[in-house]
């Protein structure tokens, strides 16, 4: 009752709007000022907060392993297996994966942050964005896949190619060896 009346009798008082970044802000609240201007004004988020998730796609080798250890399924990989190593990430991890499809759906996260722990190339980080309003439930879904669906055909076809002349490779050597005996 009495901080309900501190509160009342300081706000009437305090009528002066700080920016949420000066040094007395939090002194405004206790004298009665307890909300902010927002969107104008927002409240400093903590460095080691958990918001957004961001995929850094050049970094990722498509492991999957954010996508098994998450609680609730919301990360939707599909990787192509490439016909030779395609690069390497900037902590010099070769990529030998594409990533067809590489999406998170933000709606179901429960942003528990296991997906950040594991990733071996740190390329999956929380960000410190957390206001993405959004009018329809599907666009909570974020796409990092960078590749269209023309050249995920064209790297599958590729790697369908490499192994259709791979096995008929062994198949003539199997029989070249099969009539020499
Ligand atoms: S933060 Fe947790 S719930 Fe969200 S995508 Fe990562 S593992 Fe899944
Ligand atoms: S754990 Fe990291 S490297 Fe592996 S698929 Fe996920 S984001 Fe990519």
């Amino acid at each position: 009752m009495l901080l309900t009346l501190r509160h009342f009798f300081g706000g009437k008082r305090k009528r002066e709007i700080l920016p949420v970044k000066a040094d007395n802000y939090f002194e405004s609240i206790e004298n009665g000022t307890n909300t902010i201007q927002y969107p104008k004004q927002k409240l400093p988020v903590p460095e080691v907060g958990r918001y957004q998730l961001e995929v850094e796609i050049d970094d990722c080798i498509v492991c999957d392993l954010c996508a098994k250890i998450c609680p609730v399924d919301c990360i939707d990989i599909e990787s192509i297996k490439a016909t030779q190593a395609i690069g390497q990430t900037s902590d010099g991890s070769t990529k030998r994966l594409y990533a067809a499809k590489f999406d998170i759906d933000m709606a179901k996260c429960l942003y528990c942050g296991l997906c950040t722990v594991v990733c071996p190339t740190e390329c999956i980080t929380m960000t410190n964005q957390y206001d993405r309003t959004v009018y329809q439930l599907g666009d909570l879904t974020y796409h990092f896949s960078d590749m269209s669906p023309e050249l995920v055909a064209e790297k599958k076809e590729e790697f369908d190619k490499q192994q259709a002349e791979r096995l008929a490779a062994k198949q003539a050597a199997l029989r070249s060896k099969e009539g020499g005996a």
